[in-house]
């Protein structure tokens, strides 16, 4: 059990304490918790913003101003996971990723596959990299036309993988086993380089 700081029962997974309605440190949760939602690929975000702004609201310092410093001190804590949950549950590859990991999958997140680590492409996935660097370098030397159509070709393939990755989801969300989830792993892989890669061609930094 987990008890309250202040009332020392049992005070539950919410922010607030369930007997007495203080506010209680952040404990790790992973998104869905956070939001009191069950895992899901394909969530509501207009819903999903009107839980985060009505948790934000509640959490909002304004409304401790008057409390100790302890609770001060929650409520930023508490404020800083929520809008992390939030990024992560907007983020159809972190949702993706968290959902895979909770899943018994070793998928890395965004942050490692950004650097490239622990990246798991499919072999064949290797030749389509090396082919794009090859046209990347081309369409360069030719001007910023050639680089434009370069990048919708790849926004094309993308969107491929995302249909892949909303079948592979959807029929986990039907049958709850995890093997459903299975064909997924590969394409965030292959969606993290697409992303990588448009973020180079349009000329943006990596993160
Ligand atoms: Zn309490």
């Amino acid at each position: 059990m987990i008890a309250c700081w202040s009332c020392h029962k049992e005070a539950g997974p919410s922010p607030f304490c369930s007997a007495c309605g203080e506010l209680q440190p952040a404990r790790p949760r992973d998104a869905f918790q956070v939001f009191d939602l069950s895992p899901r690929y394909h969530l509501d975000l207009a819903v999903l913003e009107k839980s985060w702004r009505e948790r934000s609201k509640k959490l909002h310092p304004d409304k401790f101003v008057r409390a100790g410093a302890r609770q001060r001190r929650f409520a930023l804590e508490q404020t800083t996971l929520l809008n992390q949950a939030y990024k992560e549950l907007k983020s159809p590859l972190a949702r993706a990723e968290l959902i895979l990991r909770s899943n018994g999958y070793s998928t890395p997140t965004a942050e490692a596959g950004k650097a490239g680590a622990g990246e798991k492409l499919p072999l064949e996935f290797y030749e389509e990299v090396m082919v794009d660097r090859e046209a990347l370098d081309e369409a360069k030397a030719e001007g910023p036309e050639a680089v434009q159509a370069l990048a919708s070709q790849v926004l094309t393939r993308r969107d491929a993988t995302l249909a892949i990755i909303d079948r592979a989801f959807a029929d986990w969300e039907r049958s709850g086993d995890a093997a459903a989830l299975g064909p997924a792993e590969p394409e965030l892989a292959k969606l993290r380089y697409y992303a990588r890669f448009v973020d180079e061609v349009e000329g943006r930094p990596h993160d």
